[in-house]
């Protein structure tokens, strides 16, 4: 689903990323871990298609396509779905209606017909309830006054509208506590992995520190990034090595 090779980018002159190389297959869950300013956040940018951050030499393929070439809302339209780190505040905006906006922007871009509101409001419902977020938090202002946690729920009931096939989440389970990170992560797991029986159609990437989110999302494949590039990739049990031995010790034998 996602290919990308030897990719290099910089910001403001500052190479950040370094030949990274990586892939993840649909059914998969890939875990990204790495010491501070590795890489990890850029990486998603990158994939994102933010302003300022350039792509020196590489490739990245998205189901096929070339998803460098594409713009940000190209991108959404083709199923990525991108989780921030910090997620933005927009005052004014209800998000029940950023979220429909969100949701109708890319159905159109589909050649889809926008959903009514009623429809709407029923879907909403669904995810929030999955998120155990109260309706009366998605009346408000997108993110204006959330707590932390509330901030993360509600960008994943925006990923549960959404419905992507692709989502790579930043340090999603930051500033979570421990009911929190449970639920986020059932919700990640509700929204983005196969039941029981069925073959996943859809991948994630997840950007973590820590081993705690990844003891309820498992993932398949885990890798660490250093200094701009993945230095070693392995099963849960590298995740487990980290936590136990700390990144240098693990590095050292990379
Ligand atoms: P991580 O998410 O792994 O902690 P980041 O991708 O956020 O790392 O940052 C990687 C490196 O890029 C860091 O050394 C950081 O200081 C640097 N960096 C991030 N943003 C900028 C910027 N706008 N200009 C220059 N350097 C930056
Ligand atoms: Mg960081
Ligand atoms: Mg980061």
């Amino acid at each position: 689903m996602l290919q990308i090779d030897n990719l290099h980018a910089e910001i403001d002159g500052t190479k950040i990323l370094n030949g990274l190389t990586l892939s993840v297959n649909a059914g998969e869950v890939h875990a990204i871990m790495g010491p501070n300013g590795a890489g990890k956040s850029t990486l998603a940018y990158v994939l994102g298609g933010r302003p300022g951050y350039e792509v020196t030499e590489g490739s990245v393929f998205f189901r096929g396509e070339d998803l460098l070439a594409m713009d940000p809302h190209e991108r959404a339209a083709a199923g990525l779905f991108l989780g921030f780190q910090y997620p933005v505040e927009i005052p004014g905006v209800s998000n029940i209606q950023f979220l429909r906006e969100a949701l109708n922007a890319q159905r159109r871009a589909r050649g889809d017909e926008p959903m009514t509101g009623g429809d709407f409001l029923k879907l909403a419902k669904e995810k929030a309830g999955l998120l155990k977020l109260d309706m009366e938090m998605l009346k408000r202002n997108v993110n204006v006054g959330f707590s932390g946690g509330e901030k993360k729920r509600a960008e994943m009931v925006q990923m549960g509208i959404l419905d992507p096939c692709f989502a790579v989440l930043d340090e999603t389970d930051s500033g979570l506590d421990i009911d929190a990170l449970r639920v986020v992560g059932d919700g990640i797991n509700a929204i983005m992995r196969a039941k029981e029986g069925e073959g996943g159609d859809k991948g994630v990437l997840l950007i973590t520190h820590y081993q705690r989110l990844l003891d309820v999302v498992q993932p398949t494949h885990v890798s660490i990034l250093s200094k701009g590039r993945i230095v070693k990739t392995g099963g849960p049990e590298l995740a487990a090595d980290l936590e136990r031995e700390g990144y240098d010790a693990v590095m050292e034998t990379a």
